[in-house]
């Protein structure tokens, strides 16, 4: 059996090679991989800034920083885990109905092969192709998402595909269990206190930054795995989940969230959890920091979810 890894860093510098990402193997032979990697280049639902579509091009980019061995969770990831780059899901701008249809038929094969899809957005409206994917091998799917937004609303400019609605759609078509959702995170303006009752409304628990902000993350990864318990669950990062001092390059920045750290112990105690698919979404690399510090992030965070992806297998 094959076992897909990166170009070994001491002979071939980081630097070089196409843009993979962590210079994985791009390959659609996802038989062979236990996670397969992939871009949603499409930002056609923001209600911002747009430029997400980019995202998969920057985080790839800065994804040659990505080592092979996570010391905070002791796992060698990649030698461990076979890994590949499955490359971009065609999408066609101005057109998200149809874009959601052709994400969803590019994820197909990587779930039906038994490897876990990994995504990189996009905006955060991709997810919805994802969860349709997975739901269909899956059933009803179990949610932890860390935003800065609930993305329950309904409409946004009467229309119901957006980056801000996606969530009630899952839930409405049936492939998100309202009462396996965990919402974390959420900061930031709304548009007014009914905002507040939406999630208690669909029946998902939402936990706002300013509620679980001095929270230890082993009392949080408690309240995540005791809402999602045994069953199939998606873990989705949207960046501005983080405060925008750290991850500025995103379509809905909000002020005030979690450092990038914070972000992370979070997400690293997520364990014991049975995830069937992630992705970290809406990087839109123009109005990031110097250095690129946001498709850094995002790329870690991936780094995060393949560790989590090892140790389960364990
Ligand atoms: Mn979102
Ligand atoms: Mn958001």
């Amino acid at each position: 059996m094959t076992m897909y890894e990166p170009w070994d860093a001491l002979t071939a510098p980081r630097f070089t090679g196409p843009r993979t990402f962590a210079r994985l193997p791009h390959t659609q032979d996802a038989a062979n991989a236990a996670a397969a990697v992939f871009g949603m280049p499409w930002d056609g639902s923001t209600s911002f800034r747009s430029g997400a579509r980019f995202g998969p091009e920057a985080v790839r980019s800065l994804s040659g920083m990505i080592r092979t061995y996570n010391p905070v969770q002791r796992v060698q990831v990649f030698g461990e885990l076979s890994t590949i780059d499955y490359g971009d899901a065609p999408t066609a701008p101005g057109y998200v109905a149809e874009t959601l249809e052709r994400i969803e038929t590019f994820i197909r094969p990587i779930v039906e092969a038994g490897a876990i899809p990994v995504g990189i957005g996009g905006d955060h409206s991709c997810t919805l192709a994802e969860l349709r994917a997975l739901a269909r091998r899956h059933g009803p799917l179990g949610l932890v998402h860390l935003d800065s937004h609930t993305d329950l609303w309904d409409l946004y400019n009467g229309l119901p595909l957006a980056h801000g609605t996606l969530m009630r759609r899952g839930i409405e078509e049936g492939i998100l269990d309202p009462a396996r959702m965990f919402q974390a995170g959420m900061h930031g303006p709304l548009y007014g206190e009914a905002d507040e009752r939406i999630p208690a409304d669909l029946g998902v628990e939402t936990l706002p930054w300013d509620e679980i902000c001095d929270w230890t993350p082993a009392e949080f990864a408690r309240r995540a795995r005791q809402r999602v318990g045994a069953g199939p669950t998606f873990l989705t990062f949207d960046v501005d989940f983080v405060d925008a001092a750290f991850a500025p390059g995103t379509g809905t920045p909000e002020v005030g969230g979690p450092t990038s750290h914070q972000a992370l112990r979070l997400l690293r105690s997520l364990t014991d959890i049975d995830f069937v698919g992630f992705d970290v979404v809406e990087v839109a690399p123009q109005y990031d920091g110097p250095g690129q510090i946001t498709a850094l992030l995002a790329a870690n965070v991936v780094f995060e979810f393949l560790s989590l992806i090892a140790l389960r297998r364990r």
